[in-house]
């Protein structure tokens, strides 16, 4: 079965040129006989790969990354790690409370994966437990926000409401009419976390980087097909988002939804004190089709909006340029007192999207198992569903992997043309209705 579309993502992204340069892992050429593969080296192939070396510490698992690590989605991300259930198609973000109990566990066993990982292996990603400020400036936001909370309270979980007039000593910006405040959101640069997780894998885990898989023939051994060679493997994982759906599996239920972010340069000290505020904070949208905003701990502000639906999993530039100048915006929409302060970077980047907001978690076909469909927050889901799939694999139990098995999984969507009519009509209105939000 030929691949026909592998990632080929822009070269913009902030995150990466910022992070600590590493040499990527040159592919082993030629037949390569392994008893795991793992298609895809963001968040979630990290994970299994990691994991299944930990329970299999005699087998060779071999990590395939079209691209370089960090170059994808997993470090093109705002890098919010989220501890609460996030669940955006739900009015109050919870949700059903027993599976929202459930969320939220996974959310702290991959939190405590990702601040166990850094500390044993110390490398620095700016990890910081700063929280989140989920931000309102419209009516439907503000209704948005009163949900939150009550969702919030009936997961008894800690939150504090911020006025307007509090939340410039917060966030510089006087833009927002009202802020729900969490605790437990870390922030991290994402690329220096997968850059620093993919340095750390154990010694039995083979990364063959900007080795895309163009190939696959499913027959006992699997063989995988790359430029400069195959790996034939036992059992085969894909970690590789919507891509999946080019080996043939869960077609026209992944949605690679793309979404955008810029980043300024660092600001001076004189900028810092114009615009006042804590050093260091993380704002999403109380409307999910609004902007998300970071302070860096190295004083730049990020900005993320836009979306756009890309079947092939590619953009253009003309896509780049619409997103630059929604951001450009957003910015002076928020931080009048900056005028002078550029973009340093703007990039895009797919977030593997389901309509139920569902992800798979299992069994694919024969000898195939996948954890697919972050649905916009893989830095947990991802990290948590990957390491749990390499233990299910190695015949362990855990309550949350009993969870992720019973979840509904991806619906399926109408086909084509009516798929990217609806996906695209659904992503203009909403973005229309977040108004000031965006
Ligand atoms: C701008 C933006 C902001 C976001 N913000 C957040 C956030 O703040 N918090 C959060 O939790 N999530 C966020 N997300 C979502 C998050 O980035 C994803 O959920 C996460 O990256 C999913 O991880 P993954 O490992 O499953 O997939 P990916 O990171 O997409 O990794 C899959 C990998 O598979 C590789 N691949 C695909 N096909 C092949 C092939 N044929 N051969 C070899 N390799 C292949 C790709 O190159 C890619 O590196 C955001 C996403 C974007 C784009």
């Amino acid at each position: 079965m030929k691949i026909k579309e592998t990632p080929a993502d822009d070269n913009g992204c902030g995150w990466f040129h910022l992070s600590p340069p590493r040499i990527a892992r040159v592919a082993r050429q030629g037949h390569v006989r392994a008893r795991w593969g793992v298609v895809g080296a963001g968040l979630t192939g990290l994970a299994v790969a990691r994991q299944l070396a930990l329970n299999f510490p005699d087998d060779e698992i071999v990590l395939l990354e079209a691209q370089e690590v960090g170059f994808g989605a997993s470090g093109r991300n705002s890098g919010f790690a989220i501890d609460l259930p996030h669940d955006i198609g739900a009015p109050d973000y919870i949700g059903d409370p027993a599976t929202a109990k459930m969320n939220l566990k996974l959310n702290l066993f991959a939190q405590n994966i990702i601040t166990s990982l850094v500390a044993k292996h110390g490398f620095d990603c700016q990890i910081k437990l700063a929280g989140k400020y989920q931000a309102a400036i419209e009516e439907k936001g503000l209704r948005v926000l009163e949900a939150y909370k009550s969702g919030l309270d009936k997961l008894d979980q800690p939150y504090e409401i911020i006025e307007s007039e509090e939340l410039p000593s917060h966030l510089g910006t006087s833009f927002y009419r009202r802020a729900l405040f969490t605790p437990g959101t870390m922030l991290i640069q994402p690329a220096s976390l997968v850059k620093g997780l993919a340095e750390s894998l154990p010694t039995n885990v083979s990364l063959f980087e900007n080795c895309a898989v163009t190939a696959v023939d499913y027959d006992n051994p699997i063989v995988l097909t790359h430029a400069n060679g195959t790996v034939a493997v036992d059992k085969l994982i894909l970690s590789n988002n919507a891509f999946a759906t080019q080996f043939g599996f869960l077609k026209g239920r992944l949605l690679p939804v793309f979404t955008y972010a810029s980043i300024t340069r660092p600001l001076s000290a004189e900028e810092q004190a114009r615009l006042g505020g804590k050093p260091v904070w993380g704002v999403i949208p109380a409307d999910p089709f609004g902007s998300t905003l970071r302070r860096t701990p190295d004083q730049r502000l990020l900005v993320r909006n836009s979306f756009s639906f890309n079947p092939n999993g590619k953009i253009d530039a003309s896509l780049l340029a619409r997103a630059e100048a929604t951001q450009r915006r957003s910015f002076e929409n928020r931080f009048p007192m900056l005028p002078g302060v550029k973009f340093d970077y703007t990039w895009g980047g797919a977030m593997c999207m389901t309509r139920n907001h569902s992800g798979h978690f299992g069994e694919l076909g024969r000898n195939v198992y996948g954890a697919l469909g972050c649905n916009g927050l893989g830095i947990t889901r991802g990290t948590g569903a990957g390491t749990l799939l390499a233990d299910w694999l190695a015949g362990k139990r855990h309550e949350l992997i009993d969870f992720l098995l019973a979840g509904d999984g991806p619906n399926r969507n109408p086909p084509e043309p009516f798929l990217s009519l609806g996906v695209n009509a659904n992503l203009r209105w909403g973005q229309h209705r977040a108004g000031l939000e965006s």
